[in-house]
């Protein structure tokens, strides 16, 4: 007898019924524009590698050198004796770069989230969340057992509505640059929002920090908001920073207690010590290097006016985030499938990434392309979409 447990044949099926059904690519070599993927060159649309530092030169070379001084593994958690002076330089660096008291790193912002989440709310506190939100602000609101709360995406009437009869413990929670539609969230309306009815103020900033703001602080950059605006600030190092793992920053109060009750943070090994070292000087270079902020602005308009001239349906995003809005899943794979026989990956973002009836191409931009590649891009989107 079958052990029906085991079975999955069915449930994979009917995803593949549906076109909701998810493989990989094996690809060969470092991220880039061009990738060599199962054997092929293709143009690259679909990596959050924003400025192009994942392969930098002088990341890598840090990285090598730090695996000299440190090894590969941190060997044990923060608290135990995986936390080296490569995590504590990056987390003071980081913590003064995002003009907050003191930064915590994470071993990535899945479970930054998570952790921060969970650590301040419990059961019976309230959490009010965009409905666009990142999968790992829901998944942590899931965790803490709080009650979630959802308003429409960039509702700020809505918040408030549901904010005036909250009585318990709230903390609100937003992405900053949202990762499927490419806009910002009302930060200004958030930040007052929350210290109006005396709540917590979370904004994970994983596809803002290193891209937005003149010094590349990101979405609390951008808008100009403190920490006293923006108590509670996650960003992610393995998207612009072109490496890995996340931080959460502000007050030191916070941090001290995150050390303390952050499971994520306490129940998990370090980041291997050789991938802060990396994280350090992608730090110099988001600041230094302005010229690949300039740059993707430069590419970004250049394919919004494209498309727009071609009546493509873009989104109003200003960021490297720029999704063509198809609608149904069956659809958006057969494009998606097309454009890589051209030789073009974009990724075809479906339910439950993002709501029933919104799939959608989402093209991401890096310094790293040239204008004749967007170019490119948007001629070949011009037979493929209609
Ligand atoms: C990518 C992403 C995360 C997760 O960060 P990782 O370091 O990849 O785990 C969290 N929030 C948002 C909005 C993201 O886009």
């Amino acid at each position: 007898m079958q052990n029906s447990f085991y079975n999955f044949a069915d449930p994979l099926e009917q995803l593949k019924q549906q076109s909701l059904y998810r493989s990989r690519c094996v690809q060969e070599g470092p991220q880039a524009v061009v990738l060599n993927l199962d054997g092929r060159q293709l143009l690259n649309f679909c990596s959050n590698d924003y400025l192009g530092l994942a392969n930098h030169p002088a990341v890598c070379a840090a990285f090598q050198q730090a695996v000299n001084s440190y090894g590969v593994g941190s060997g044990a958690a923060h608290l135990i004796c995986g936390h080296s002076t490569a995590h504590h330089a990056l987390e003071e660096e980081l913590a003064a770069f995002t003009g907050r008291s003191r930064a915590l790193l994470f071993s990535t912002g899945y479970m930054a989230n998570l952790g921060v989440i969970s650590a301040l709310l419990g059961r019976g506190d309230s959490l009010f969340a965009d409905r666009l939100n990142h999968a790992s602000l829901v998944d942590g609101a899931l965790l803490s057992r709080a009650r979630l709360q959802r308003y429409a995406h960039a509702d700020m009437d809505a918040l408030q509505t549901q904010l005036a009869t909250c009585q318990s413990k709230a903390l609100l929670v937003s992405d900053g640059v949202f990762s499927m539609d490419g806009d910002l969230a009302p930060l200004e309306k958030l930040a007052h929002l929350a210290a109006q009815y005396q709540a917590g103020l979370l904004i994970d900033d994983a596809h803002g920090f290193g891209v937005l703001g003149a010094q590349g602080g990101g979405v609390v950059e951008h808008f100009g908001l403190s920490q006293q605006d923006v108590p509670i600030l996650m960003g992610t190092l393995g998207k612009a920073f072109g490496t890995f793992g996340a931080f959460v920053a502000g007050a030191d109060d916070l941090i001290e207690f995150l050390i303390q009750k952050a499971r994520t943070y306490v129940f998990t090994t370090a980041l291997p010590p050789a991938v802060a070292a990396a994280s350090r000087v992608s730090l110099q270079l988001v600041q230094t290097e302005t010229w690949r902020r300039e740059k993707l602005q430069q590419l970004i308009l250049r394919f919004r006016s494209g498309a727009e001239q071609q009546g493509l349906p873009l989104l109003d995003s200003f960021t490297p985030i720029q999704p063509l809005l198809i609608g149904d899943s069956e659809r958006v794979m057969a494009i998606s499938k097309q454009l890589l026989a051209l030789g073009f990956l974009v990724s075809a973002i479906r339910p439950p990434t993002v709501p029933a009836g919104t799939a959608r191409l989402r093209i991401t931009f890096s310094a790293q392309h040239q204008e004749s590649q967007v170019d490119a891009l948007l001629d070949v989107l011009a037979k493929v979409v209609r």
